[in-house]
Protein backbone atom coordinates (compact mmCIF):
# COMPACT_ATOMS: atom_id res chain seq x y z
CA UNK A 1 0.00 0.00 0.00
CA UNK A 2 0.98 3.35 -1.11
CA UNK A 3 2.49 5.04 2.14
CA UNK A 4 2.67 8.65 2.76
CA UNK A 5 6.34 8.94 4.20
CA UNK A 6 7.80 12.20 5.21
CA UNK A 7 11.17 12.91 3.55
CA UNK A 8 14.26 12.76 5.79
CA UNK A 9 14.43 16.61 5.53
CA UNK A 10 11.12 16.78 7.47
CA UNK A 11 12.30 14.27 9.86
CA UNK A 12 15.56 15.84 10.59
CA UNK A 13 13.49 19.14 11.05
CA UNK A 14 11.06 17.53 13.14
CA UNK A 15 13.95 16.09 15.54
CA UNK A 16 15.76 18.92 15.58
CA UNK A 17 12.72 21.63 16.73
CA UNK A 18 12.44 19.39 19.90
CA UNK A 19 16.12 18.97 20.41
CA UNK A 20 16.15 14.92 20.03
CA UNK A 21 13.91 14.78 22.53
CA UNK A 22 10.64 12.92 22.69
CA UNK A 23 7.28 15.81 22.65
CA UNK A 24 5.39 13.51 25.10
CA UNK A 25 5.05 15.43 27.82
CA UNK A 26 5.25 12.64 30.19
CA UNK A 27 8.40 11.38 28.13
CA UNK A 28 10.67 13.69 27.19
CA UNK A 29 13.46 11.75 26.95
CA UNK A 30 16.52 11.91 24.79
CA UNK A 31 16.17 10.35 21.32
CA UNK A 32 20.22 10.53 20.45
CA UNK A 33 23.20 9.82 21.94
CA UNK A 34 26.48 8.32 21.12
CA UNK A 35 27.24 4.70 19.63
CA UNK A 36 30.33 3.05 20.90
CA UNK A 37 31.21 3.55 17.43
CA UNK A 38 33.28 6.69 18.05
CA UNK A 39 32.71 8.24 14.88
CA UNK A 40 28.58 7.18 14.93
CA UNK A 41 25.60 7.96 16.93
CA UNK A 42 22.45 5.99 17.69
CA UNK A 43 18.75 7.76 17.24
CA UNK A 44 15.97 6.16 19.31
CA UNK A 45 13.44 8.73 17.72
CA UNK A 46 10.66 8.06 15.32
CA UNK A 47 8.87 10.76 13.01
CA UNK A 48 5.01 9.73 13.62
CA UNK A 49 2.18 10.85 11.86
CA UNK A 50 -0.26 12.88 13.42
CA UNK A 51 -2.84 11.36 10.82
CA UNK A 52 -1.84 8.05 9.15
CA UNK A 53 0.62 8.07 6.35
CA UNK A 54 -2.11 5.35 4.77
CA UNK A 55 -5.30 4.32 5.07
CA UNK A 56 -6.68 2.03 7.86
CA UNK A 57 -3.41 3.70 10.13
CA UNK A 58 -4.11 5.42 12.90
CA UNK A 59 -6.03 8.77 12.74
CA UNK A 60 -6.43 8.58 8.91
CA UNK A 61 -7.65 11.34 7.23
CA UNK A 62 -9.11 10.98 4.08
CA UNK A 63 -9.92 14.67 3.72
CA UNK A 64 -6.61 15.67 3.33
CA UNK A 65 -4.03 15.30 0.15
CA UNK A 66 -1.41 13.15 -0.11
CA UNK A 67 1.47 16.21 0.21
CA UNK A 68 -0.36 17.07 3.20
CA UNK A 69 -0.24 14.02 4.66
CA UNK A 70 3.74 14.17 4.37
CA UNK A 71 4.24 18.04 4.96
CA UNK A 72 5.53 18.57 8.41
CA UNK A 73 2.64 19.89 9.98
CA UNK A 74 1.44 16.60 10.15
CA UNK A 75 4.33 15.09 11.99
CA UNK A 76 5.82 14.73 15.74
CA UNK A 77 8.64 13.95 17.03
CA UNK A 78 8.39 10.82 19.99
CA UNK A 79 10.93 8.05 20.87
CA UNK A 80 9.62 4.81 19.55
CA UNK A 81 7.52 3.90 22.47
CA UNK A 82 5.21 6.76 22.91
CA UNK A 83 5.13 6.42 18.70
CA UNK A 84 3.77 2.97 19.35
CA UNK A 85 1.79 4.03 22.21
CA UNK A 86 -0.02 6.89 20.20
CA UNK A 87 -0.71 4.92 17.99
CA UNK A 88 -2.37 1.54 20.02
CA UNK A 89 -4.80 3.88 21.43
CA UNK A 90 -6.21 6.51 19.32
CA UNK A 91 -8.98 7.35 21.38
CA UNK A 92 -6.97 8.41 24.10
CA UNK A 93 -4.21 10.26 21.54
CA UNK A 94 -6.67 12.28 19.25
CA UNK A 95 -5.29 14.32 16.71
CA UNK A 96 -5.72 17.09 19.24
CA UNK A 97 -4.30 15.62 21.77
CA UNK A 98 -0.62 15.22 19.29
CA UNK A 99 -0.96 18.37 18.57
CA UNK A 100 -1.03 19.54 21.64
CA UNK A 101 2.35 17.94 22.88
CA UNK A 102 3.97 18.94 19.71
CA UNK A 103 3.03 22.98 20.63
CA UNK A 104 4.42 22.52 23.78
CA UNK A 105 7.72 20.33 23.35
CA UNK A 106 8.57 23.14 20.86
CA UNK A 107 7.84 25.98 22.57
CA UNK A 108 9.53 24.75 25.63
CA UNK A 109 12.40 24.01 23.43
CA UNK A 110 12.71 27.12 22.03
CA UNK A 111 12.15 28.49 25.71
CA UNK A 112 15.31 26.81 26.32
CA UNK A 113 17.16 27.56 23.60
CA UNK A 114 16.53 31.15 24.40
CA UNK A 115 17.07 31.76 27.64
CA UNK A 116 18.69 28.05 28.62
CA UNK A 117 16.06 27.73 31.63
CA UNK A 118 12.67 27.15 32.19
CA UNK A 119 10.31 29.77 31.89
CA UNK A 120 8.88 32.38 34.40
CA UNK A 121 4.70 32.68 35.06
CA UNK A 122 3.02 34.73 32.32
CA UNK A 123 -0.46 35.20 32.60
CA UNK A 124 -1.78 37.51 29.34
CA UNK A 125 -1.46 34.63 26.62
CA UNK A 126 -4.71 33.30 27.54
CA UNK A 127 -8.20 34.25 28.85
CA UNK A 128 -10.20 32.29 30.97
CA UNK A 129 -13.69 33.29 31.77
CA UNK A 130 -15.40 33.38 35.11
CA UNK A 131 -17.00 29.83 36.12
CA UNK A 132 -20.78 29.50 36.44
CA UNK A 133 -22.58 26.47 37.93
CA UNK A 134 -24.31 24.82 35.04
CA UNK A 135 -25.47 21.66 36.79
CA UNK A 136 -26.11 21.40 40.11
CA UNK A 137 -29.28 18.94 42.05
CA UNK A 138 -30.28 21.15 43.88
CA UNK A 139 -29.86 24.76 45.87
CA UNK A 140 -29.79 26.10 49.24
CA UNK A 141 -30.49 28.68 51.27
CA UNK A 142 -27.70 29.63 53.51
CA UNK A 143 -28.54 32.52 55.34
CA UNK A 144 -29.29 35.20 52.81
CA UNK A 145 -27.62 33.37 50.07
CA UNK A 146 -28.94 30.86 47.73
CA UNK A 147 -26.07 28.12 47.48
CA UNK A 148 -25.52 25.20 44.99
CA UNK A 149 -25.84 22.13 46.86
CA UNK A 150 -23.88 18.95 45.95
CA UNK A 151 -23.90 15.74 47.12
CA UNK A 152 -21.28 13.61 47.80
CA UNK A 153 -20.10 11.97 44.75
CA UNK A 154 -22.15 8.92 43.33
CA UNK A 155 -19.45 6.80 41.50
CA UNK A 156 -22.33 4.68 39.57
CA UNK A 157 -23.31 8.09 38.33
CA UNK A 158 -23.70 8.00 34.09
CA UNK A 159 -21.25 11.50 33.91
CA UNK A 160 -23.44 11.88 30.60
CA UNK A 161 -26.45 13.11 32.77
CA UNK A 162 -24.85 14.76 35.28
CA UNK A 163 -27.16 16.72 37.16
CA UNK A 164 -26.95 15.02 40.35
CA UNK A 165 -23.14 16.70 40.11
CA UNK A 166 -21.90 20.25 40.34
CA UNK A 167 -20.46 21.11 37.14
CA UNK A 168 -18.72 24.60 36.29
CA UNK A 169 -18.30 25.87 33.04
CA UNK A 170 -15.26 28.02 31.80
CA UNK A 171 -14.38 29.67 28.34
CA UNK A 172 -10.80 29.48 27.35
CA UNK A 173 -9.89 31.58 24.91
CA UNK A 174 -6.20 31.93 23.10
CA UNK A 175 -5.57 36.45 23.04
CA UNK A 176 -2.31 35.37 20.38
CA UNK A 177 -3.35 35.01 17.41
CA UNK A 178 -3.04 31.67 15.42
CA UNK A 179 -1.05 30.69 18.15
CA UNK A 180 -2.26 27.35 19.32
CA UNK A 181 -2.90 27.06 23.68
CA UNK A 182 -2.25 23.87 25.60
CA UNK A 183 -4.27 23.24 28.74
CA UNK A 184 -2.36 21.49 31.05
CA UNK A 185 -4.58 21.23 33.60
CA UNK A 186 -7.76 22.11 35.38
CA UNK A 187 -8.02 22.57 38.83
CA UNK A 188 -9.31 24.45 41.98
CA UNK A 189 -8.40 26.08 45.02
CA UNK A 190 -9.75 25.47 48.12
CA UNK A 191 -9.89 29.21 49.57
CA UNK A 192 -11.93 28.57 52.59
CA UNK A 193 -13.67 25.60 54.35
CA UNK A 194 -16.29 25.01 56.98
CA UNK A 195 -18.13 22.92 58.86
CA UNK A 196 -21.98 22.05 57.02
CA UNK A 197 -23.91 25.56 58.10
CA UNK A 198 -27.73 25.57 58.73
CA UNK A 199 -29.32 25.34 55.08
CA UNK A 200 -32.88 25.19 53.79
CA UNK A 201 -32.86 22.65 50.95
CA UNK A 202 -34.58 23.89 46.97
CA UNK A 203 -34.34 22.12 43.80
CA UNK A 204 -33.08 22.99 40.39
CA UNK A 205 -31.26 20.76 38.23
CA UNK A 206 -29.76 21.85 35.00
CA UNK A 207 -29.00 18.26 32.87
CA UNK A 208 -26.62 18.60 30.24
CA UNK A 209 -24.87 15.72 28.19
CA UNK A 210 -20.91 16.69 27.03
CA UNK A 211 -17.71 15.91 28.13
CA UNK A 212 -16.29 17.22 31.36
CA UNK A 213 -13.53 17.13 33.60
CA UNK A 214 -13.58 15.49 36.33
CA UNK A 215 -12.14 17.47 39.40
CA UNK A 216 -12.21 16.03 43.17
CA UNK A 217 -11.58 17.69 46.10
CA UNK A 218 -11.74 17.46 49.97
CA UNK A 219 -11.41 19.22 53.02
CA UNK A 220 -7.52 21.37 52.71
CA UNK A 221 -6.97 20.13 56.48
CA UNK A 222 -7.63 16.78 55.60
CA UNK A 223 -6.05 17.02 52.61
CA UNK A 224 -2.76 18.52 53.10
CA UNK A 225 -3.45 20.90 49.99
CA UNK A 226 -5.33 23.26 49.27
CA UNK A 227 -5.18 22.93 45.24
CA UNK A 228 -6.49 19.91 43.61
CA UNK A 229 -6.33 19.13 39.86
CA UNK A 230 -8.53 17.27 37.19
CA UNK A 231 -6.81 13.81 37.36
CA UNK A 232 -9.59 12.30 35.13
CA UNK A 233 -11.75 13.31 32.14
CA UNK A 234 -14.68 11.86 30.30
CA UNK A 235 -15.44 10.89 27.02
CA UNK A 236 -18.00 10.55 25.46
CA UNK A 237 -18.11 7.89 22.79
CA UNK A 238 -20.89 7.95 19.67
CA UNK A 239 -23.33 5.90 21.97
CA UNK A 240 -23.95 8.70 24.40
CA UNK A 241 -22.21 6.77 27.11
CA UNK A 242 -18.80 7.85 28.97
CA UNK A 243 -15.65 6.71 29.84
CA UNK A 244 -13.32 7.51 32.17
CA UNK A 245 -9.74 8.37 31.19
CA UNK A 246 -6.80 10.19 32.37
CA UNK A 247 -5.55 13.87 31.47
CA UNK A 248 -4.27 14.51 29.04
CA UNK A 249 -2.82 18.49 27.89
CA UNK A 250 -4.92 19.07 25.11
CA UNK A 251 -4.59 21.53 22.43
CA UNK A 252 -7.35 24.73 21.58
CA UNK A 253 -8.24 26.33 18.93
CA UNK A 254 -5.91 29.13 18.09
CA UNK A 255 -9.10 31.52 17.29
CA UNK A 256 -11.91 30.23 18.70
CA UNK A 257 -13.25 30.42 22.09
CA UNK A 258 -13.54 26.85 23.90
CA UNK A 259 -15.92 25.71 26.93
CA UNK A 260 -14.39 23.31 29.30
CA UNK A 261 -17.02 21.60 31.94
CA UNK A 262 -15.52 20.87 34.98
CA UNK A 263 -17.18 18.24 37.70
CA UNK A 264 -16.64 19.50 41.02
CA UNK A 265 -16.30 16.42 43.17
CA UNK A 266 -16.23 16.37 47.34
CA UNK A 267 -15.59 14.04 49.13
CA UNK A 268 -16.32 15.45 52.61
CA UNK A 269 -19.01 17.63 53.73
CA UNK A 270 -18.57 21.25 54.36
CA UNK A 271 -18.54 24.60 53.15
CA UNK A 272 -16.39 25.15 50.33
CA UNK A 273 -15.54 28.57 48.62
CA UNK A 274 -13.55 27.47 45.54
CA UNK A 275 -11.57 28.56 43.13
CA UNK A 276 -11.33 27.22 39.85
CA UNK A 277 -8.16 27.99 37.18
CA UNK A 278 -6.30 26.33 33.92
CA UNK A 279 -2.72 25.85 33.61
CA UNK A 280 -2.01 26.56 30.69
CA UNK A 281 1.34 26.81 28.71
CA UNK A 282 1.48 29.35 26.02
CA UNK A 283 5.56 30.01 24.64
CA UNK A 284 6.49 27.67 27.42
CA UNK A 285 5.17 29.65 29.80
CA UNK A 286 2.75 28.27 32.81
CA UNK A 287 -0.15 31.12 33.57
CA UNK A 288 -2.44 30.67 36.62
CA UNK A 289 -5.21 32.96 35.98
CA UNK A 290 -6.46 35.22 38.39
CA UNK A 291 -9.59 36.52 36.91
CA UNK A 292 -11.63 33.88 37.93
CA UNK A 293 -13.81 34.73 41.23
CA UNK A 294 -14.40 32.13 44.37
CA UNK A 295 -17.65 29.96 43.99
CA UNK A 296 -18.87 28.64 46.87
CA UNK A 297 -20.46 25.26 47.07
CA UNK A 298 -22.31 23.56 50.19
CA UNK A 299 -22.01 19.64 50.98
CA UNK A 300 -24.05 17.82 52.48
CA UNK A 301 -23.06 14.86 54.69
CA UNK A 302 -24.05 11.61 52.62
CA UNK A 303 -26.32 10.36 55.42
CA UNK A 304 -28.63 13.45 55.26
CA UNK A 305 -31.70 12.94 53.01
CA UNK A 306 -33.42 15.45 54.97
CA UNK A 307 -31.52 18.70 55.32
CA UNK A 308 -34.22 20.84 56.74
CA UNK A 309 -33.69 18.69 59.79
CA UNK A 310 -30.96 21.44 60.05
CA UNK A 311 -33.20 24.07 60.35
ZN1 LIG B 1 8.63 9.08 24.70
Amino acid sequence: MLRDNFAKDVIDTLSKRVACRCSNPDCHRITAGPNSDAGSWVNIGVAAHITSAAPGGPRYDPIITSEQRRAIHNGIWLCQSCAKLVDSDVDKYTVEVLQGWKALAEAETEQLLVSGRTPAPMGAAIAVSQPIFIGTLAFCIVGDRRLPMVPIDEPTLDPTFYCSGCVSRIIVQSLIPLQTVVIQAFGAQVRSFEPVPQYRQEYGAYPTAISLYNLEFDDPQKAGADRFIAQRYYSVKKEGRATEETFQPVAIDPILPETFDIRLSPKSPGLYVLRVFALTSVGACVAEQDIINELEIVVPPSNVYCPNSYL
